[in-house]
């Protein structure tokens, strides 16, 4: 074959390919773009595991009428102008990737109004082309509706597994979200059965008893101790409540979500000589770490942080755990027992 050069439209797709792989990057974008613009509610609702529709909505700051066109297109962004910005960054987003990805791959329709327009506009998209675009009434805030999902890739479509798996995932992506957000109130509804909502109060607690229960609540210790520069905060199993999977252990590095084996490992370490065989203990921890223990530049797709330092982190870890259960006279180690 000839060389040539790739159609924009093509490239498009591939790239959209590697940004959204199933429902869950899509809900992660959304929910992302929803948070960096200082949302208080968010709301999400999917059917059929997100396959055939997913909806966010935000109260958020908004897209102006004319920008609406602009934020579709690929690496349009409002969050940075430079890379030198990347340094101090505080959103979510950067890369001006995702709603250009989604449009690639889906049908989209965007409904929204800033603070201050008077009124609103609504917008679709498919298959990576502006539609068109009307004004319409509508609160502060923007309505993100997704449906047919990979209908033009179906390569992608082959790979989506059973609606109830897409709908576990998304599931457990919303209560990471809304763990690591409580000032924000999440709602989640599938198939039109509202699953879960947070009440956006602030405080950890609430958050935990509204995903998982007062009575999971109550056999959890507040957990506040510094290890420098280790900070850890959150609760942890008071040793009675246990699970026999290790999925409600949620741990946060720096308010992101990090799924990592040593970790898991030190976290039941620390438990060490208090668990029953096959029986793992619960716990949502935030760790704070300085910036240069990390390396974030992770891409868009991935949940996990790297950790660059990853035995010290795991014993540093583990000894805090093992502080805050000796602080609540829970465990005693046999070396200081004389
Ligand atoms: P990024 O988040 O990396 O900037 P996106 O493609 O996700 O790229 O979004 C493009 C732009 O659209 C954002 O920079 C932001 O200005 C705007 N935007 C997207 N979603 C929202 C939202 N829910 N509320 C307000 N603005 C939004
Ligand atoms: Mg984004």
């Amino acid at each position: 074959m000839k060389i040539k050069m790739l159609n924009n439209e093509t490239i498009n797709k591939i790239a959209a390919g590697e940004v959204i792989v199933r429902p869950i990057s899509v809900i992660k974008e959304l929910v992302e773009n929803a948070i960096d613009a200082e949302s208080t509610r968010i709301s999400v609702a999917v059917e059929k595991g997100g396959k055939t529709s997913i909806c966010v909505t935000d109260n958020g700051v908004g897209i102006a009428y004319n920008e609406v066109p602009l934020a579709f297109k690929r690496h349009a962004t409002s969050k940075i102008l430079k890379i030198e910005d990347l340094e101090s960054i505080d959103t979510l987003g950067f890369r001006g990737e995702a709603l250009s990805s989604i449009s690639a791959i889906a049908r989209v329709r965007i409904t929204t109004k800033t603070a201050e327009e008077e009124i609103g506009s609504q917008s679709f998209f498919e298959g990576g082309t502006f539609i068109n675009q009307r004004v319409c009434t509508y609160d502060r805030g923007t309505e993100i509706m997704v449906t047919d999902l990979f209908y033009n890739t179906p390569a992608r479509q082959k790979h989506l597994q059973k609606d109830k798996n897409e709908e576990k995932l998304i599931r457990d992506i919303l209560e990471k979200l809304s763990l690591s957000h409580p000032e924000i109130s999440f709602t989640y509804s599938s198939d039109g059965r509202e699953v879960f909502k947070t009440l956006g109060t602030g405080n950890l607690k609430d958050v935990i008893e509204s995903l998982y229960g007062r009575d999971f609540f109550k056999g959890l210790r507040e957990l506040d101790v510094e290890n420098s520069p280790m900070r850890l905060r959150g609760y942890i199993s008071d040793l009675t409540l246990t699970r026999s999977t290790r999925e409600e252990q949620i741990f946060f590095i720096n308010n992101r979500f990090v799924k990592n084996k040593s970790l898991s490992r030190a976290f039941e370490d620390a438990y060490e000589g208090y668990m029953m065989v096959h029986k793992h203990p619960v716990g949502i921890v935030f760790m704070d770490l300085p910036g240069r223990m990390l390396d974030v530049n992770i891409h868009p797709a991935k949940t996990e942080i790297q950790i660059l330092n990853e035995s010290l982190v795991s014993i540093l870890f583990k000894q805090g755990i093992r502080d805050c259960l000796k602080a609540q006279n829970l465990v005693v180690d046999v070396s200081e027992v004389t």
